[in-house]
């Protein structure tokens, strides 16, 4: 558990309301289609303003990761050596995480992960990653 906590304002609420219900959604803009992440007042493609949330299948791959041995941050030093991932969605959006599940020297670029929603409290849930075993 950690005590940093994302800011929630009117444009990533419908993100962190979805993992609290163990679904990933993301919003795609009305105009071009783009999944926009991560999310803000407009669209990074063609500027639109309207956007519509959509489930995404929670599946990725590994595009890159790090390890950390030494902490970030004061309550992470329990937790090293953690890694952090870039993750990039089936559909499309990349996006930084964690990999749990697999020992840090099973992580490779290219690994099928699923979406792992870590509850931290009734508020709070990260989105982090495990190992892809099978397709849904
Ligand atoms: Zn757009």
């Amino acid at each position: 558990m950690t005590d940093l906590r994302p800011p929630i304002d009117r444009y990533n609420a419908p993100y962190w309301a979805g993992l609290r219900e163990q679904k990933l959604r993301l919003p795609r803009c009305q105009a071009c289609g783009h999944l926009q992440f991560p999310m803000g007042p407009c669209c990074s493609k063609c500027l639109g303003e309207s956007f519509e949330w959509i489930e995404c299948s929670g599946r990725g791959t590994i595009w890159s990761y790090i390890v950390y041995h030494h902490a970030f941050h004061p309550s992470l030093a329990d937790q090293v050596p953690y890694n952090v991932a870039e993750i990039t969605l089936e559909e499309g959006p990349k996006l930084i995480s964690n990999v749990v599940g697999v020992p840090i020297d099973e992580l490779c670029a290219g690994m099928s992960v699923a979406a792992y929603f870590d509850r931290q409290d009734d508020e709070l849930t990260l989105l982090r990653f495990k190992p892809q075993t099978e397709r849904a």
